[in-house]
């Protein structure tokens, strides 16, 4: 069917059912999409970075007047960054696998292919 390749369903074996997951989210009313929140697109986070962010702004501000808690605002910052950065980088990869990820129509179960 259009050139494209059927996959099997890990699930229920079936192949006459399976279409992109994306495309399928996509077709979705705002009610069936809150059914199946488990297929939801994984988000990025974004606004976490402005947490540790201000830390490190408050930290830097610091250091000019208590260097001691300028010394501290700052190590908390930027450990906060390193730790977040790899929580990020988790959350784009989770982001790219949605996009090759398919669906089976008759069980709604998501896979890679
Ligand atoms: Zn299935």
């Amino acid at each position: 069917m259009g050139g494209t390749r059927m996959h099997v369903c890990p699930l229920c074996k079936r192949s006459d059912g399976t279409t992109r997951l994306s495309a399928y989210w996509r077709t979705l009313s705002p009610e069936g999409r809150a059914g199946v929140p488990h297929l939801a697109r994984p988000a990025l986070h974004d606004e976490r970075w402005t947490a540790p962010l201000g830390l490190l702004t408050v930290g830097c501000a610091l250091l000019v007047a208590d260097t001691w808690l300028g010394f501290v605002g700052l190590a908390g910052g930027g450990f906060w960054l390193v730790s977040l950065r790899d929580r990020v980088a988790q959350a784009a990869k989770e982001r790219a696998d949605w996009h090759r990820k398919l669906i089976c129509r008759p069980c709604h179960h998501a896979f890679l292919p």
